[in-house]
């Protein structure tokens, strides 16, 4: 793993406060023929209902539509063997069956794979619309993280994406589309009409860019989506949505999408959480805790993650550690410390091994499972909180030479 060169100005303790959040920027332009992917069932009866299917057929040719979509992984409409010619080719006039497209794929020495995917809808001249997604292969499971907005319109102290200015909310089928892409790129579809074992996306963490609760309606959709057992079928178990803490949001998440709830805390008094995850101004930790003490659904077996950078001599002390264990209280939860990773420009420290194996050890012998996250495709960039669309910085050009090797792969 080759651990890249980090600017830093030695400082623990952050300066001044960063504004709470920027400007979001609803720019989003449809292309002039949308994709079918990311549309609920009832989307899609009314798209058979624009190419002329009666109403008496279109709740079987929505189901024949899905399998392709989301079982076979279908890229066009001529895959689709059973539809008639003359019905796939009134599809094809007027809808695709298009992803995010990749624009640069890279490979990390530990197997973790980024795609940079380009999104439509930018004006001329504008900033392209990017995001980036993720697959780390692990023994007994393969995670993909998965991005929700271009860039995030708050500020966490430690984090790149915080710094990207463009921001813009995903719709459903730019979220959808990054499980395809990930599928479409590890050959991960079920290519036949059995079901299959052995799959490589086994799991979806919203960890990418953006606070998925801030984009709520696109995230649940594109969710259920996901996790609908006649198409890509991901349990709801294995989906986990990762928020800084926009606490109304958080009972809507059990109620109406009923994934697994991870938590950024990273801080465990106002003043210091005020700085490093500045919605806590806005939403302060007793809050926070209390919308996770009753979020639908939760209990001992389905426990709230906690997760908690480590950094250093910032809110890595045993006394920090103490606090935590007790603020969690009561709480079904799990503790997931993660080493800090740094990004060119970062004024903060990842704490040093032996302290993070303390701070691990107490909270453990408190009772709570506390495993410390592994930090996976550094080399790339593609590990937590470094997702920032690095052709951001890139002349077109050199944007162009990207995009023909990522099409030649
Ligand atoms: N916006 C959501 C989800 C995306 S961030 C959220 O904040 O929860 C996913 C996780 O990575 C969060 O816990 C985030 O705080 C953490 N993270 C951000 N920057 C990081 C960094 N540089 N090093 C380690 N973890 C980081
Ligand atoms: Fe946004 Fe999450 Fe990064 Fe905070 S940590 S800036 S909420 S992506």
């Amino acid at each position: 793993m080759t651990d890249i060169a980090v600017e830093t100005t030695k400082q623990t303790m952050p300066a001044a406060a960063a504004p709470l959040e920027k400007t979001p920027l609803e720019i989003y332009v449809p292309p002039a023929q949308p994709s079918l992917v990311g549309l609920s069932r009832a989307e899609l009866a009314d798209c058979l209902g624009e190419v002329g299917v009666p109403p008496a057929q279109r709740r079987m040719r929505v189901q024949q539509l899905w399998h392709w979509i989301y079982v076979r992984g279908a890229q066009s409409f001529d895959a689709m063997s059973n539809v008639s010619k003359e019905l796939r080719a009134r599809l094809a006039e007027r809808y695709t069956l298009a992803r995010p497209e990749v624009v640069v794929e890279q490979v990390s020495s530990d197997g973790t794979r980024k795609w940079l995917l380009r999104l439509p809808g930018e004006h001329p001249g504008e900033r392209p619309h990017e995001v980036e997604c993720v697959y780390i292969p692990e023994t007994d499971r393969g995670t993909l993280c998965v991005s929700s907005q271009v860039g995030c319109t708050l500020t966490c102290a430690f984090c790149h994406t915080g710094t990207q200015r463009l921001v813009r909310n995903l719709t459903p089928g730019e979220i959808v589309g990054q499980v395809m892409i990930a599928r479409d790129r590890l050959g991960d579809w079920n290519d036949r009409d059995t079901p299959s074992g052995g799959r490589l996306v086994t799991n979806i963490v919203m960890m990418g860019m953006g606070e998925p609760l801030y984009n709520f309606e696109a995230v649940r959709d594109a969710l259920l989506i996901v996790a609908d057992n006649e198409g890509i079928g991901i349990s709801k178990r294995r989906i986990t949505l990762s928020t800084s803490g926009v606490v109304p949001n958080i009972a809507r998440t059990g109620a109406e999408i009923g994934v697994s709830l991870a938590i950024s805390l990273h801080a465990v008094r106002d003043e210091l959480r005020d700085v490093l995850v500045p919605i806590n101004r806005k939403y302060p930790i007793a809050e926070l805790l209390e919308a996770c003490r009753t979020y639908p659904g939760v209990s001992n077996a389905r426990r709230i993650t906690f997760e908690y950078v480590m950094l250093k001599g910032v809110n890595d002390s045993l006394d920090d550690a103490r606090q935590l264990v007790k603020l969690l209280k009561g709480i079904p939860a799990k503790i997931n410390l993660i080493p800090f990773n740094p990004w060119p420009g970062t004024a903060y420290e990842c704490s040093d091994w032996a302290q993070i194996e303390k701070f691990s050890e107490y909270v453990f012998n408190a009772g709570y499972s506390s495993p410390v996250r592994t930090p996976r495709g550094r080399d790339i960039l593609a590990a937590c909180g470094q997702l920032k669309s690095e052709t951001e910085r890139l002349s077109a050009r050199e944007r162009q030479a990207l995009r023909a090797m990522a099409m030649t792969d």
